[in-house]
């Protein structure tokens, strides 16, 4: 658990899967990748999802929802998907949160591996029902229509069935541009991945947290501005919204999390006398 100032912020693993470099590294050579993240036997790299719960001002807030218990079978085989220590609810539960307990969920955005935790079948496995009943849910306006709207590149990570019923029910309120969601916890928009993407940042005592979800998967997608993902539906807009954040994580010397890297999911930026960016990691263990 990591204290930040009055809050507590508790990094949480939901599951690991395994995914295609070029889908993790893009254009980069595996010349450059390969050394940092060596590929198995069936040529994949591993990623992990990490979630935050955040305790602060008596509220329990949940940033990204995970895979969730939607997932088929198949799809699961597909992405060598594992969960050696249970999903995000169990992982709360380990914090002594209950779904029930938690009072407000911010989707960073609406890809299947940060929001189909958001919802779950009911017994009957038809019904959607929300994972945190009494939660309101939180994104970006732009990312909804968007994700409402997939194309044929889009359409197989955004799924209504984890957002469209939250919404429909008055569960989740449309968020307008940059804003404090909670006190101390900012959204702000950091486009490239999607259009509407939003990293969180959190500010308490002096200090600083921010929750880089997509805008650099892996810790070396922000040491390098030229890295992004394959995924990116704008990566030269990621790129400038790394050049901006890159500016002010050295200033507030803030701790970084990036959603994807099992090996440095927390860490703080730096730049060496010679120049040369890194991310230092922190060593914070998952929930
Ligand atoms: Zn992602």
């Amino acid at each position: 658990m990591i204290q930040l100032g009055e809050m507590r912020v508790h990094l949480i693993n939901d599951c690991t899967i395994k995914v295609d470099p070029g889908g993790a590294f893009g254009l980069v050579p595996r010349a450059l990748w390969g050394p940092l993240l060596p590929p198995d036997e069936n040529h994949l790299v591993p990623m992990v999802q990490v979630n935050l719960l955040v305790q602060s001002g008596g509220k329990n807030i949940v940033i990204d929802t995970g895979y969730g218990q939607k997932l088929a079978e198949k799809q699961k085989a597909h992405m060598a998907f594992t969960r050696p220590n249970g999903d995000l609810v169990e992982a709360l539960g380990r914090c002594g949160v209950r779904p029930e307990d938690v009072h407000l969920v911010i989707n960073t955005h609406l890809h299947g591996d940060h929001a189909s935790g958001n919802t779950r079948y009911a017994d009957d496995g038809q019904t959607l029902l929300p994972t945190f009943p009494n939660a309101e849910y939180v994104v970006q306006r732009r990312e909804y229509e968007d994700a409402m709207h997939p194309d044929e590149r889009t359409r197989a990570t955004y799924f209504p069935i984890n957002y469209e019923p939250l919404l429909r029910s008055g569960q989740m309120r449309l968020l307008e541009g940059d804003l404090e969601i909670a006190p101390g916890i900012y959204g702000h928009i950091t486009p490239g991945h999607t259009p509407g993407h939003m990293s969180v940042r959190l500010e308490s005592g002096g200090q600083h947290l921010m929750f880089v979800c997509d805008l650099a998967s892996y810790a070396i997608h922000f040491e390098r501005l030229g890295w992004m993902t394959g995924y990116d539906v704008e990566p030269l807009r990621t790129l400038e919204s790394k050049r901006r954040w890159q500016a002010w994580a050295l200033s507030t010397d803030a701790l970084m999390v990036f959603p994807h890297d099992s090996q440095r999911p927390i860490g703080r930026y730096r730049v060496n006398a010679v120049g040369k960016a890194m991310v230092e990691a922190v060593n914070e263990p998952f929930v």
